[in-house]
């Protein structure tokens, strides 16, 4: 596709986008740019402010930077009743998320087209792929990726007792911990079906909960040009998108990657992913 014609639909379409995170419940996390700290920003065009902490200072002290190494653990997050659903920064900034693996069939051919383009991702991983692709994860700690906890083996959490919840978060943690070489710091509830003890369990175990601003519904393979047409039409100032590297033949995923992805930089987006800004 031409570039005037993909900014052409991106300007038709930049209003669903807002109209997303208007009509969402849009939580707002800050990002990292380069590693250098970022004052506190305001929250990205279209995402409501009603959904900010009651009071930001609380939860924007200090970046990491000054407290010990950037590696060192974060504090605990607060107990939010709703998952961040985009990402607050300057200019055209997004994230992509990649759920359910890693898978050695799908995950390399990601990485490969990540770092093709020196670009960083977040990966959700589920802690039974991860004990079994232990290699990957490590692979993605080299190569500057984000790991966070997508449970151990996937479960509707709403259907969970606590205790199960906690341990199939907690399993999690350790394997992440053990193959990429930190706890996570950003958990996503399978189906993205949250529930109370989710969300303080999550924040129990140091993490913050993250959702997602643009669904690709890759999983139902709906042919690679519906994937790179869904991240296409819903790129926007702070928006997440969501796709998967597992749980089925992800190949369209991975294909479509190879498209959008240079695409969305030859429009001026920056792919990055988000830091947490309070210690
Ligand atoms: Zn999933």
């Amino acid at each position: 596709m031409k570039k005037d014609q993909l900014l052409t639909r991106r300007r038709a379409l930049l209003a669903g986008a807002v109209a997303v995170g208007a009509a969402g419940t849009a939580g707002v996390v800050a990002l990292r740019t380069g590693g250098t700290p970022e004052a506190p920003s305001a929250p990205a065009a279209g995402a409501p402010a009603r959904h900010l902490p009651e009071k930001p200072s609380a939860y924007r002290l200090q970046p990491l930077t000054g407290y010990g190494p950037p590696r060192a653990a974060p504090r605990r997050p607060p107990v939010r009743h709703e998952p961040l659903l985009r990402i607050s920064g300057r200019g055209r900034t997004m994230v992509l998320t990649f759920d359910d693996g890693p898978d050695p069939r799908y995950t390399p051919g990601i990485l490969d087209t990540l770092r093709e383009y020196d670009v960083r991702a977040m990966f959700f991983v589920c802690g039974e792929m991860a004990s079994y692709n232990k290699d990957l994860l490590a692979r993605m700690a080299d190569e500057g990726h984000v790991v966070g906890n997508h449970t151990w083996s996937h479960p509707l959490l709403t259907k969970l007792r606590r205790g199960q919840i906690r341990s199939e978060m907690e399993r999690t943690s350790d394997v992440i911990e053990d193959a990429y070489g930190e706890r996570p710091q950003w958990f996503r509830a399978p189906y993205g079906a949250w529930n109370r003890a989710a969300f303080q369990l999550g924040a129990e175990l140091g993490m913050e909960p993250l959702a997602w601003t643009v669904d690709t519904l890759d999983w139902t393979t709906p042919g690679t040009g519906t994937i790179v047409d869904r991240v296409e039409s819903g790129a926007a100032p702070g928006v997440v998108v969501l796709s998967h590297d597992a749980g089925g033949d992800r190949s369209q995923s991975v294909r479509a990657l190879r498209r959008y992805l240079p695409q969305l930089l030859d429009s001026g987006y920056h792919i990055t992913v988000p830091r947490r800004q309070y210690t």
